[in-house]
């Protein structure tokens, strides 16, 4: 048994935020050819279903970073929590610095009224900026953003932490370069966080035990399966863990530069269907390799 392990935004996703007729093809030609086809992304599972549900797809799911592993009927395989005092702490501190944050749980994506209201502004006012090529392509990932299905609007930090569910991610995002930076080293300080970024905008926060490489080995132990002959296909800081993992690594043709430099090749960008291109590439060595 072999797997393909498939980020979902800037990957399968296009520009529309849908997945292609092309991409549904290929995965399916994959399924019927024996092998697992795992979505593996940031989101949490519940969009990533509403998402597949869309496209006409059943494949494995590992969500919010590697926190969640869903079967294909969608009976949760595993998942890792943060406490709740960790929670606690980090809203605090970016509610005190006033970051746009997202809380993922297993039930929904909480987010406060008044941050989502600023990001908006913030969105707003930079697109009547004179932006350059690279910070446009980043207001239209932002955009994207709210597309997720499940978001639960509140009204401060407190009424997230008084909900009893599992909690599993936190995402928080700016376009100030220097204010994501401070972000990101103040949790890099804490052993039993895991900070990966999906988007030059955000930086997502996961139990250390929790990456998306860690779950797709996770995934591959329980269906007594091997990741030697597996793909994976990304395009971000948060697809790398699970580049280590594979045997062959997919860049798309839209990722930056340092992610193409440590996948074994690279593909199509998303809006050419870059996933459908790198399956069938992929189905072709591995039967030659056979
Ligand atoms: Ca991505």
């Amino acid at each position: 048994m072999s797997f393909i392990a498939i980020d979902l935004d800037g990957t399968l996703l296009n520009g529309q935020n849908e997945i292609s007729e092309e991409n549904k093809k290929a995965i399916q030609y994959a399924q019927d050819r024996g092998f697992e086809v795992v979505i593996s992304t940031g989101r949490a599972y519940f969009d990533v279903q509403t998402i597949c549900e869309k496209a006409g797809i059943s494949p494995f799911v590992i969500g919010t970073n590697g926190a969640t592993i869903h079967s294909k009927s969608g009976k949760c395989i595993s998942s890792i929590t943060i406490t709740k005092d960790r929670i606690e702490s980090i809203l605090q501190w970016l509610d005190e610095r006033n970051y746009y944050y997202e809380v993922f749980t297993d039930k929904a994506i909480y987010t406060l009224k008044k941050g989502r209201e600023h990001f908006h502004n913030e969105i707003k006012s930079l697109k009547s900026a004179d932006l350059n090529t690279d910070m446009k392509e980043l207001v239209e990932v932002a955009e994207r953003q709210f597309d997720q299905f499940g978001y639960v609007l509140v009204e401060n930090y407190h009424d997230i932490l008084k909900q009893e569910e599992e909690f599993y991610n936190i995402l928080a995002c700016s376009f100030d370069k220097k204010k994501l930076e401070e972000a990101w080293n103040q949790f890099k300080k804490f052993d039993e966080l895991m900070v990966v970024s999906s988007a030059d905008h955000n930086i997502e926060m996961t139990s250390k035990r929790a990456s998306k490489g860690m779950a797709l080995e996770k995934l591959a132990f329980l269906m007594n399966g091997s990741l030697d002959q597996a793909m994976a296909i990304g395009d971000s800081n948060n697809d790398l863990s699970m580049f280590q993992k594979v045997g062959y690594s997919v860049a798309m043709g839209n990722a930056k530069d340092v992610i193409k430099a440590v996948c074994t090749t690279t593909t199509l960008k998303n809006d050419e269907n870059g996933v459908a291109y790198a399956i069938y590439r992929y189905l072709e060595n591995f039967v030659v390799q056979k």
